[in-house]
C-alpha cells in the first residue's frame, strides 16, 4: 500500500516533466524516521522528490514524502519493489537489508552511500575491524563470543569493560558496561547472550565527545561541517554546541581522522564521524553514520547549507554547497520523551511553547505517534552571537519552577 502526495506520476525513477525542479531524479529513501521527515524538508525547498520505505504508516516522513511506501527497510522484497520507484536510492538509519542492496547494484540500481558501506557500518563490530585496518586511531576493541574470552578481555582492558552488541544499536541501546570481573555474566545477558553477537571496548576516559559531518560528492570531492561537540545522557545524544570550543589543533586533528575515515568508505552522501577527546589531546574514532546524523541538525539554521540538503546534493550529482556556519554560534537540545503518554506530551509541548519566547530559537517537532521515556521526539536549535549567549538561552529555556518559588 502506499500513500501518494503526488500528481499520479509516481512510479517513474526520473520525473520527466519540463516543468522539473532542480534535479528530476526520484530520491528513494529506506527509513522514514525523524531524519528522512527533514531530507523531505530540505528536498522541498528544491522541488525534488522523495518518496520513503518505513513500516509505520504514521511515521515522521510520511506526511512530508511524496509518496510513502508502508514496508519494511529490512525485508528484501519490499526493498526490490521500492527500488523501482527511485532514480537513487538513500538511508536514513543503516539497519537496512545491505543484502538486498548489493544484490540489487549488481542489477544496476544506484544505491548511495554504496551497499559496502552500509554493510560494514552496520555491524559495528565489523566497522571497527574497518576502521583499524586503515590505521585509524580507535579504542581497543575484540569480539566476545563465551565467558572465557570475555575475562580475557577484562583482564587485558580493565574494568569498567564496555560491552557492545554488533547490530541493530542506537542511543546506546546495546551498550552495556561491566564494573568488575563478577558483573560480567548479567551484563552480557542483559545485552541478550553471545548468540546476539557481542565485543568489547576498552573504556575511554574522554574529555569531550566530537563529531563531524563529511559530505562526499559523486565527483569524490569532500567538504566538512565544522566540529561540533556532542554531550549525551545515558548514552543519548543531548546536547550539541557548534562550533566546539577545542584548540585549532583538535578540530585539524578530528577533520583529518573523519575524512580518512570516509575515504576508506564507497558512495556519495553525508557521514557523520564520532569521535573521543582524550585528555592528552587524543582523537579517536567512535563510529560513523552513513547517513544525516543527529550531531548536524543545527546545521539547518547555522550553516550555508545544510546536511539534509547536502545529502540530497552528494546524492543526485549537484554541487555541494556551503558548510560553513552563518551565525557565530549555535546550541541544540534534543527534546527526550520525559514520561510516558499525555504526560510526556505536555512537559515537551510546555518546553516548546517556552522556546518560543527565546530569541534565535527554533522548534523542531518530529511528529511521532507514541510518547516514550528517553524517545527523542524533537529538538530545538538556538543560534546567537556568542557561544555565551546561546548557552545562556539554553538555561533560561531549561531552568524550572521549582515548586513554593512563587
Ligand atoms: P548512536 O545513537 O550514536 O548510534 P550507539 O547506540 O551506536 O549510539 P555508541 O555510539 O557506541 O552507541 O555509544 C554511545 C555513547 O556511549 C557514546 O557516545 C559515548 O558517550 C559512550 N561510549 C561508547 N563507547 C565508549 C567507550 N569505549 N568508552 C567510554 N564511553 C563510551
Ligand atoms: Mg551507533
Ligand atoms: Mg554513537
Amino acid at each position: 500500500s502506499s500513500q501518494d502526495h503526488g500528481d499520479g506520476s509516481s512510479s517513474e525513477r526520473h520525473d520527466g516533466s519540463a516543468k522539473g525542479g532542480v534535479s528530476n531524479t526520484v530520491v528513494g529513501v529506506l527509513g522514514g524516521g525523524q531524519l528522512g521527515r527533514m531530507l523531505c524538508q530540505a528536498a522541498s525547498q528544491m522541488a525534488v522528490k522523495v518518496v520513503i520505505l518505513d513500516p509505520l504508516e504514521s511515521c515522521p516522513a510520511s506526511g512530508l514524502a511524496y509518496q510513502h511506501v508502508v514496508g519494511s527497510f529490512d525485508d528484501g522484497d519490499a526493498v526490490r519493489e521500492f527500488a523501482k520507484r527511485c532514480g537513487v536510492l538513500t538511508v536514513e538509519i543503516e539497519h537496512v537489508d545491505a543484502v538486498t542492496l548489493e544484490k540489487l547494484e549488481l542489477q544496476g540500481i544506484d544505491c548511495q552511500p554504496k551497499a559496502s558501506t552500509i554493510r560494514i557500518i552496520q555491524d559495528k563490530y565489523l566497522q571497527k575491524v574497518h576502521f583499524s585496518q586503515q590505521g585509524i586511531p580507535l579504542p581497543d576493541f575484540m569480539e566476545i563470543d563465551n565467558l572465557a574470552n570475555t575475562e580475557k578481555a577484562g583482564e587485558l582492558f580493565g574494568y569498567p569493560l564496555m560491552i557492545k552488541s554488533k547490530r541493530l544499536a542506537y542511543d546506546g541501546r546495546g551498550n552495556a558496561v561491566a564494573h568488575t570481573k563478577a558483573e560480567l555474566p548479567s551484563v552480557v545477558a542483559a545485552l541478550g547472550g553471545f548468540d546476539h553477537g557481542l565485543y568489547v571496548e576498552r573504556w575511554t576516559p574522554f574529555v569531550k565527545e566530537l563529531s563531524v559531518i563529511v559530505a562526499r560528492a559523486r565527483d569524490n570531492s569532500v567538504s566538512c561541517f565544522p566540529v561540533v561537540e556532542t554531550i549525551h545522557k545515558n548514552n543519548i545524544c543531548h546536547i550539541v554546541e557548534s562550533p566546539a570550543d577545542v584548540p585549532n589543533k583538535i578540530k585539524k586533528l578530528a577533520v583529518d581522522i573523519a575524512q580518512k575515515a570516509v575515504k576508506s568508505l564507497e558512495g556519495a552522501g553525508v557521514f557523520a564521524v564520532e569521535l573521543f577527546l582524550t585528555k592528552d589531546g587524543q582523537v579517536l574514532l567512535n563510529e560513523v553514520a552513513p547517513r544525516p546524523h543527529n550531531s548536524g541538525h543545527h546545521t539547518i539554521e547555522s550553516c550555508y547549507t545544510s546536511q539534509y540538503e547536502q545529502h540530497l546534493r552528494a546524492i543526485l550529482g549537484l554541487p555541494l554547497g556551503d558548510p560553513s556556519m552563518k551565525t557565530p554560534a549555535a546550541i541544540m537540545y534534543n527534546i527526550l520523551g520525559e514520561d510516558e503518554g499525555e504526560a510526556g506530551f505536555h512537559l515537551a509541548h510546555q518546553l516548546m511553547g517556552k522556546a518560543l519566547k527565546i530569541p534565535g530559537a527554533n522548534i523542531h517537532w518530529y511528529d511521532k505517534p507514541e510518547m516514550r521515556k528517553l524517545r527523542k521526539m524533537g529538538h530545538i536549535t538556538i543560534v546567537g552571537p556568542s557561544k555565551n549567549v546561546v548557552k545562556e538561552r539554553l538555561d533560561s529555556l531549561l531552568e524550572r519552577e521549582t515548586p513554593g518559588s512563587h
